[in-house]
């Protein structure tokens, strides 16, 4: 473990590309993309102009925030890549997680669906196997992430994961404790 987290430059954001997601949860990701732009981290993301993702993405870019976006080419179309800001496009979705996670310091992870998941899970597993020591932090907004953490609690219980995969990741109430999260040791956030 870390004994603090260093300042990140560049922030990877796991979210749904739902529009139809609760109002709350899309004027939340708007303003953690504010927020991201209001601390000078750059955004990286799936490049999508869609649900949360399209809304954190806006809310950085006309914040006056640096936004990176990394689409597959087959998802331009679904997911109306949003053509304001840097994006690469590449060949599929391998290619897209593995820029998303070199190209970022530390991940947040934002209310979302079975990508989000998939996303954040195999992140967590290179965690687990020591691939990386980046931060990751849930924003456990009304308690989405709970089912998920509870699974997690199951599978260390049933002595499946090792105990200190409690350290992998932090959880935070709230969109205005993130960059705090972010930037604090661990055990304090
Ligand atoms: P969702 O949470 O289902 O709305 O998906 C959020 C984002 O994750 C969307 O941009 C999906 O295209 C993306 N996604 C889903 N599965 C994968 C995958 N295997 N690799 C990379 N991105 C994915």
């Amino acid at each position: 473990m870390p004994s603090a987290f260093r300042r990140p430059d560049s922030v990877c954001v796991y979210c749904g590309s739902s529009n139809q997601a609760d109002p709350r949860y899309l004027d939340a990701a708007t303003q953690f993309g504010k927020d991201l732009a209001a601390n000078d981290m750059r955004l990286v993301y799936g490049g999508g102009g869609v649900g949360l993702m399209g809304r954190v993405a806006r809310g950085a870019h006309e914040a006056g925030g640096r936004v990176l976006g990394i689409m597959p080419d087959f998802l331009r179309s679904r997911e109306i890549l949003f053509d304001e800001v840097e994006t690469i496009v590449v060949p599929n979705m391998h290619e897209r997680k593995m820029i998303m996670f070199q190209e970022s310091d530390a991940f947040v992870v934002l209310p979302g669906g079975i990508g989000t998941l998939e996303e954040i899970v195999e992140l967590l597993s290179w965690r687990r196997l020591d691939l990386h020591q980046k931060p990751v932090v849930f924003a456990n907004l009304d308690g989405f992430w709970n089912p998920l953490f509870q699974l997690f609690e199951h599978t260390i219980e049933a002595n499946l994961t090792p105990p200190d995969f409690r350290e992998a990741w932090v959880s935070v109430d709230s969109i205005d404790q993130i960059i705090g999260a972010l930037t604090k040791p661990a055990e304090a956030a």
